[in-house]
Order: structure tokens, then C-alpha cells, then sequence
């Protein structure tokens, strides 16, 4: 594996395959890799001659008082995982010469950049896309790999991609759980060991409503109320941003039911801020 440093350089490498008729799959991280990351690294090796994996830490999606300085990092660790699934290229920019001084432009995808999420880190998304639209420059991939942990993030860039005509496919991945549901994240690891136990019921809280739609318990218009009743027998929680049931292209909360919808949690355990979500075809349920 080549680790490369530079954009430009990086750039002329990606040139040098996609002249040469190679398809270049990317996977754009922050690091501190596990094994959802891992899992988006394998289907890229699995659909392109070349992957290349990006690390990192993207100072303009973090909000003033977030978690940028004290965000886990093991570039060790993260190195050897990918030696180990065989990735071609790690793409390791600093801060600097991503946003050299003097750097002016930014990229938003209005509306739904403030829905969920972007109500809670006013700016996050803006760093997001920016970031994003930068590497797929740099790196300029055939396909580029993304978790439906962060789904929002993943809505975002597909709608990114396709207002900007962006020749890139947008490929999202199932998340990956630990044994007992909770979805894995990097910053799992700030949890101790009574908060992590108390996440577990992010997911048990997903899956008890979903069940409870497909089998008629609960109306749409009810979603909300029972997530937060759920919720609410967790002591550790110590504060809901959102949960509910929206559309999975407009990311509107819903009151009745429709084909594609997703329900989606935000909530802090402690200071850790965690998110999941599940989808819910109903077509595939009735
Ligand atoms: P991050 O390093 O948190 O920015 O994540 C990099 C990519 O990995 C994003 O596309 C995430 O959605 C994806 N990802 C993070 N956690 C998981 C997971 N548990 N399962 C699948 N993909 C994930």
C-alpha cells in the first residue's frame, strides 16, 4: 500500500490509473477504523481494479464546541487494517494543504443540509460536502463508498453528486453492528462501560418500532411518541436531538405512511453524541 500525502500528487497518480483503464473505488474516512469502515473497504476491492482509502479529520465539519481535538486517532492501527485488505492507496492530506490559507469556497446542498442532523451542527454538512467534492477532485473515483450509519450524509452527497453532474457512482453500504445492535462508530470509544451498555437501546428502541409498524401496532403519526417513551426508560440519555419516522429523500418527518421511510435517532449519552437509523419498505413488509 502507498501512502500519499500531497493532493497534486495524488491527483497525477489518479490520472495515471484512470488513463490506464483502471476503476478506482474510494472510501472517504476519518480514521480510527473499525470494521464498517472496513466493510465499505471490501465491497470497493470487490467492484473496482484500484481502491483508494482517504483518512482524514475534517476540521470545517466540526462545530466550535465539538469534538475535533479529542476525535480518536490511530493512523498505526488504521495502516495496518488497510495493508491487511489489500488497499492500494491511503490518501493521507493534512489540514493545510486541504485548506490552505486563503481558502475561500465551500460547497451546501441547501435544505436538506439543515433537516435532522444539520438542526443540531449548524455547518456540519456545509464541511461535508466541501470535503467531500474536494477528494472526489483529488481522487477522482469511479465509485465512492458510503455507510447508511450516517444516512443523512449519505442522502447529501448522492443529491451533491447529482445537481453538480458529478460522474461518480454513490455506493451505501449496510451498517455494521456490534453484537449487540449498537452500530458501530468511532466514537464508541468514549463511552464507559455503563454508557455503552445503556447504548444498546438506540437499536433495540429501531428495531421495537419498526416490528411495531409492520405488524400494525403503531400508526405513522405515533412514531415519534413511542420512540421518545422508549427512549425515555434510559436514565444514562441525557438528551434526545431527534427521533422519528421521515421520508428517505426529503428527510421531511412523516405523519403517514409512505413507500421508502427511515427512522432515525440522534441522542447523547453523556457528552457522546450518537446516531442510527433503520429503513422501512413497507411494500416488502405488507
Ligand atoms: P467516518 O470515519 O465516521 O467519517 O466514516 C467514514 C465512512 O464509514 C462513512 O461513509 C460512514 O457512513 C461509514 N461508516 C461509519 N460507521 C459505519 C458502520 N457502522 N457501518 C457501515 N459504515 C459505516
Amino acid at each position: 500500500m502507498e501512502i500519499i500525502r500531497i493532493p497534486r500528487i495524488m491527483q497525477d497518480i489518479s490520472k495515471d490509473f484512470l488513463l490506464r483503464g483502471k476503476t478506482i473505488g474510494f472510501v472517504p474516512t476519518m480514521g480510527a477504523l473499525h470494521d464498517g469502515h472496513l466493510s465499505l473497504v471490501k465491497r470497493s476491492r470487490e467492484e473496482n481494479l484500484i481502491t483508494v482509502v482517504s483518512i482524514f479529520v475534517n476540521p470545517a465539519q466540526f462545530g466550535q464546541n465539538e469534538d475535533y481535538n479529542i476525535y480518536p486517532r490511530d493512523l498505526e492501527g488504521d495502516t495496518e487494517k488497510l495493508i491487511k485488505e489489500n488497499v492500494d492507496i491511503l490518501f493521507l492530506p493534512d489540514a493545510a494543504s486541504m485548506y490552505p490559507e486563503g481558502y475561500l469556497t465551500y460547497i451546501n446542498v441547501e435544505n436538506l443540509s439543515e433537516k435532522l442532523c444539520g438542526a443540531f451542527r449548524p455547518g456540519h454538512f456545509r464541511g461535508v460536502t466541501t470535503i467531500v467534492a474536494k477528494l472526489f477532485n483529488i481522487v477522482k473515483p469511479t465509485r465512492a463508498y458510503f455507510g447508511q450509519k450516517d444516512f443523512q450524509q449519505s442522502v447529501i452527497v448522492s443529491k451533491m453528486a447529482g445537481d453538480l453532474n458529478i460522474d461518480i457512482d454513490i455506493v451505501v453500504c449496510p451498517t455494521i453492528r456490534e453484537k449487540d445492535g449498537l452500530a458501530m462508530s468511532s466514537r464508541n470509544s468514549y463511552l464507559d462501560n455503563a454508557q455503552r451498555q445503556a447504548a444498546t437501546i438506540i437499536y433495540k428502541c429501531l428495531k421495537e418500532t419498526c416490528e411495531s409498524i409492520k405488524s400494525g401496532i403503531i400508526e405513522i403519526k405515533n412514531v415519534k411518541n413511542f420512540m421518545l417513551d422508549f427512549l425515555s426508560k434510559e436514565p444514562l440519555i441525557s438528551e434526545i436531538d431527534y427521533a422519528g419516522i421521515y421520508d428517505t429523500s426529503s428527510l421531511e418527518e412523516l405523519s403517514t405512511a409512505k413507500e421508502n421511510m427511515i427512522l432515525a435517532i440522534a441522542l447523547r449519552i453523556g457528552k457522546t453524541r450518537l446516531i442510527d437509523n433503520m429503513l422501512i419498505n413497507i411494500k416488502e413488509e405488507r
